[in-house]
């Protein structure tokens, strides 16, 4: 039974991979594909134990998908670029590709950027203002980090308010698998950031012993804008999801605060913006539509020249989804069906 679930899976992911090669392939109109990466770590790299799947892919592999992409006929773009000359009615290519990473990792001028630079490949870095040039992290993390490595102390006031959000199954003699924390995660996520921060805050058991710095710093952004290569956008300040604040002026710190901090990056900061996690609000894309030229979602999918600028679609890829040509060319395949 397992042989026929595995072959029937082998079956429809070569399926999808087919459809999805000759779709690119075939494109007659303009059309722009936009992936999307969150952090590049190598195999052995030590936040691979306390990082989430889904956020993570090998160098490698992203080097095998600007060549896979390439392949099938895809150019790569600058995003802003391919916006404008669509606006000003330029010829395009058929088929482009525009990379995007989002949060703005360090391991993005670490890993990625090196990648970027020999295969001269143009990306965007959606940033998460208000991490630049610190030793903070995003909640998720911070969490992750501490309930893999731990033991979590039941007795311990300041941890109460973790409690409710752990697994039925978890073993209190044992730190949590990272499937039990992720599901930790997406459980508080019913929670606003602000509030998850606060509880952080008070509980000095997850400050991490030695500082390590997880998001980029200035040097680096410079670094990555030589040459025009790296362009940034916006990400808020402080990676608040949007349909989770309560005050106008957080919502508003967070959405036009973020490009005022990204004017300080002159030249190398585009007017596009990212929404966190995807949420999206009446409130918030009034404000993102007053102060930006487009906006990215995590809806899957391409775009055909006349998709809305605010509305942009993307493949979000990882190990898991996208670590073969097979992988990822089902990815996409499944993403246009
Ligand atoms: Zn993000």
């Amino acid at each position: 039974m397992a042989y026929l679930r595995s072959g029937l899976k082998y079956c429809v992911l070569a399926a999808l991979a087919v459809y999805g090669w000759i779709r690119m392939r075939l494109t007659s109109r303009p059309t722009l594909i936009i992936l999307t990466y969150h952090r590049i770590l190598p195999d052995q790299h030590p936040d691979r134990h306390f990082e989430q799947p889904g956020m993570i892919t090998a160098p490698e592999a992203l080097r095998d998908h600007i060549r896979l992409m390439r392949s099938v006929g895809a150019t790569p773009i600058h995003l802003n670029e391919w916006l404008s000359k669509r606006t000003r009615g330029e010829p395009l290519p058929k088929l482009s590709v525009a990379l995007t990473f989002d949060d703005g990792w360090r391991d993005n001028y670490q890993y990625a950027f090196p990648i970027l630079a020999s295969e001269n490949v143009p990306a965007t870095v959606f940033l998460v203002t208000g991490l630049l040039d610190t030793h903070r992290v995003f909640w998720p993390e911070q969490v992750l980090r501490f309930v893999t490595a731990r033991v979590i102390d039941e007795s311990a006031p300041e941890l109460r308010w973790l409690l409710p959000f752990l697994p039925a199954e978890y073993s209190p003699r044992a730190p949590l698998t990272l499937t039990q924390a992720d599901e930790v995660i997406n459980r508080l996520k019913a929670l606003e950031d602000e509030t998850i921060l606060g509880y952080l805050s008070d509980t000095p058991q997850m400050e991490t012993d030695e500082p390590v710095r997880y998001i980029l710093n200035s040097a680096e952004l410079e670094a990555m804008a030589h040459n025009d290569l790296v362009r940034f956008g916006a990400h808020t300040q402080n990676h608040f999801r949007l349909n989770r604040i309560g005050s106008a002026l957080t919502l508003r710190n967070e959405i036009v605060g973020c490009l005022r901090d990204l004017g300080r990056l002159e030249r190398s900061a585009v007017p596009i913006f990212c929404y966190p996690n995807g949420d999206i609000t009446a409130a918030g894309e009034q404000l993102v539509k007053e102060h930006y030229e487009a906006a990215c979602t995590t809806k899957t999918g391409w775009n055909p020249p006349g998709r809305d600028a605010f509305d942009l679609r993307r493949f979000n890829l990882h190990d898991g989804n996208s670590g073969s040509p097979r992988k990822l060319f089902a990815t996409i395949g499944r993403g246009i069906l």
